[in-house]
């Protein structure tokens, strides 16, 4: 299996060494992870962590439907690092607030411009959800950056645990209530994905990529074939992430998959780049109402 997310654990072992290339797909200089827990806070108040962004689309017709905010830290030496470097240590500095916020707030300003019926995903950390003024906070920013709350969707990643599931509903809930969607990330991969199915409220499931990358196989196709069956008959969208062959879209679309997300449809990437293909299916009324 892919290292996607560094454990806690391993990030907080490595803080005197170097993580190599973990977080630096081109670049053969290693990550000295402890500059990153040094640095972490003033790059967020300096602007130096942005959202890229990866399209997501309707299996059934092809259609873009919007796009996830995945978080990259453009550091002014070390160059982008990767979120699974980073979002542990802003979880553990206490820092994963302010960072959810500077990014939807600049996402905000992304999309001003893009057709409304394209949607915009954020990830959030289980942690986040004891805070009881999140959704206030996150309804404010959509609100100052003129960004509907029915185009957002909030994707819950299992990194940590739900500590308080009553605290976790209620922040859930009044998201749900502003008309914010959300959905449950990872799904199958983690320990305790059914059991938040069962006890949180979500609107969507994201399936895990590791099962994407075995759908060819029977086991693979009938373990997706379950999730999608389960989130029928929850009234539930469900996405398939980490899509990468066309084999992999069309067995998904058989399945009845609604939605894919993957590297066959787009990698993450920055803002002018997302603006580019939102153009180039929507034509250039966008430039025009931007300048
Ligand atoms: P995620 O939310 O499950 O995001 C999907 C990850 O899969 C992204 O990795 C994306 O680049 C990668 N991916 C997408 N399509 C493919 C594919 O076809 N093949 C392969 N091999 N990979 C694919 P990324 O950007 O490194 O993000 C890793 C994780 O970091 C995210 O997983 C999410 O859990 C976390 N993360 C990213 N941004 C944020 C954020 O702003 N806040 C929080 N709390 N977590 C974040
Ligand atoms: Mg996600
Ligand atoms: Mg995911």
């Amino acid at each position: 299996m892919q290292l996607r997310r560094a454990p806690r654990w391993l990030v907080r072992l490595a803080r005197p060494l170097s993580l190599s290339g973990i977080g630096r797909r081109r670049s053969r200089i290693d990550v000295p992870t402890d500059r990153l827990w040094a640095d972490l806070r003033d790059g967020i108040a300096s602007d130096q962590l942005l959202p890229f962004y990866q399209p997501i689309l309707e299996l059934r017709t092809g259609k873009l439907i919007g796009f996830e905010s995945l978080a990259r830290w453009q550091h002014p030496q070390l160059g982008m690092v990767s979120p699974i470097l980073f979002i542990p240590i802003a979880e553990d500095l206490d820092a994963i607030n302010e960072l959810s916020f500077t990014l939807l707030a600049r996402s905000c300003r992304d999309l001003r411009f893009w057709p409304e019926h394209l949607g915009l995903s954020i990830n959030i950390s289980p942690m986040q959800l004891g805070d009881h003024d999140l959704p206030a906070k996150l309804i404010e920013i959509l609100a100052e950056g003129g960004l509907a709350p029915e185009r957002l969707t909030v994707e819950l990643t299992e990194g940590a645990l739900v500590s308080d599931l009553d605290s976790a509903r209620r922040a859930l809930t009044a998201l749900r209530n502003h008309g914010i969607k959300l959905a449950l990330d990872d799904f199958g991969a983690g320990y305790t994905n059914l059991k938040y199915l069962n006890e949180l409220p979500f609107d969507r499931i994201k399936i895990d990529r590791s099962f994407i990358g075995t759908i060819d196989g029977f086991t693979g196709r009938m373990i997706v074939r379950s999730i999608v069956t389960l989130a029928q008959s929850l009234n539930m969208h469900v996405t398939a992430e980490g899509v990468e062959t066309s084999g992999q879209a069309t067995i998904l679309g058989e399945l009845g998959c609604d939605h894919g997300q993957g590297f066959l449809f787009g990698r993450p990437m920055p803002a002018a780049a997302a603006q580019r293909m939102v153009e180039a299916r929507f034509g250039t009324a966008l430039r025009r109402a931007a300048s």
